[in-house]
């Protein structure tokens, strides 16, 4: 009943900052992890499962947690889940995370398996649309709390919203990416998603330098 009423309070607060409250601007990731969620990931996934905080919980088919390597020293962050991560319920499943395989395999030169991989948003927005503010905002609280499940060293935010909505920062990812950012004591460092590298296969070599500095960084803590 608790648990309910805080996603409740929860749902409303996001709301009115989507809406452009002013005084909730005072939300900050650090107070949004103070919710009362679990610090088990097993049951922050069951919660997950089951939530309808937004109006994706009506299109989707599969909620998409989190997977991997629950002690593993690097998190990747995307967007959301696209079809076959909606249908199989796996994060990065589809050409797109066979691409952020093959990055991790040959440049990281570690297996998929020894990382772990999540979204910032959990169910798949309709047509792959961005999610919307208030959908980020509603799911973020998740995303929160399993980086602080996990504490990872390094936390690579792939594309602009995994990045904006970890950072509150609004820099462009092509300005954004290849650079370290504070966060809660570990670190974030965007660069593209693998869905814009496919679209733009040009911005590769870009983001094949940002992994290589992903890996020295790895070797340097
Ligand atoms: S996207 Fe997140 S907040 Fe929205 S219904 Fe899915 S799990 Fe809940």
């Amino acid at each position: 009943m608790h648990r309910l009423f805080t996603a409740l309070q929860l749902k409303k607060l996001l709301i009115q900052k989507a809406l452009g409250d002013s005084y909730i601007e005072a939300i900050t990731p650090l107070q949004e992890k103070s919710i009362d969620l679990p610090n088990s990931l097993d049951t922050l996934k069951q919660i997950c499962t089951n939530c309808h905080l937004c109006e994706l919980s009506k299109s989707r088919q599969r909620v998409v947690f989190g997977k991997g390597n629950p002690n593993s020293n690097i998190v990747f962050i995307g967007e959301a889940p696209g079809a076959t991560e909606d249908s199989l319920g796996e994060p990065f499943v589809g050409r797109a995370g066979e691409l952020l395989t093959k990055m991790i395999e040959r440049v990281l030169e570690r297996p998929r398996s020894s990382v772990y991989i999540s979204n910032i948003v959990k169910c798949r927005p309709p047509n792959n649309r961005t999610p919307t503010p208030k959908e980020a905002l509603s799911c973020r609280p998740y995303i929160l709390k399993e980086l602080e499940i996990l504490q990872p060293k390094l936390i690579v935010a792939l594309g602009a919203t995994a990045f904006r909505y970890l950072t509150n920062d609004n820099t462009p990812i092509s300005k954004a990416r290849g650079h370290f950012f504070a966060y809660n004591g570990s670190k974030v460092l965007p660069t593209y998603h693998p869905s814009y590298l496919l679209r733009n296969p040009s911005a590769k070599r870009e983001a094949y330098n940002d992994m290589l500095k992903i890996k020295k960084y790895l070797e340097s803590v």
